[in-house]
């Protein structure tokens, strides 16, 4: 029976730490968060804008008083 024999052609991954290019303007990334997500600072507050309910507390609602007390 013929074995299946992998592919050679794996040639595309450059040993090294490559350059990370923004994907969105092209800049070399240097930031490691950049780099984790392809995207500079500047683009990846672009793409994802801090919105200004993210992380703000809410009206919290006041706990319901248990009934029968
Ligand atoms: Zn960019």
């Amino acid at each position: 029976m013929d074995q299946e024999q992998p592919p050679l052609e794996t040639e595309l991954v450059a040993p090294g730490p490559m350059p990370v290019r923004c994907r969105l303007c092209g800049r070399p990334l240097t930031g490691a968060a950049s780099r984790r997500t392809g995207l500079g600072p500047a683009c990846d507050a672009k793409l994802h804008p801090a919105g200004p309910d993210i992380r703000t507390r809410r009206h919290e609602v006041d706990q319901e008083a248990l009934p029968g007390l």
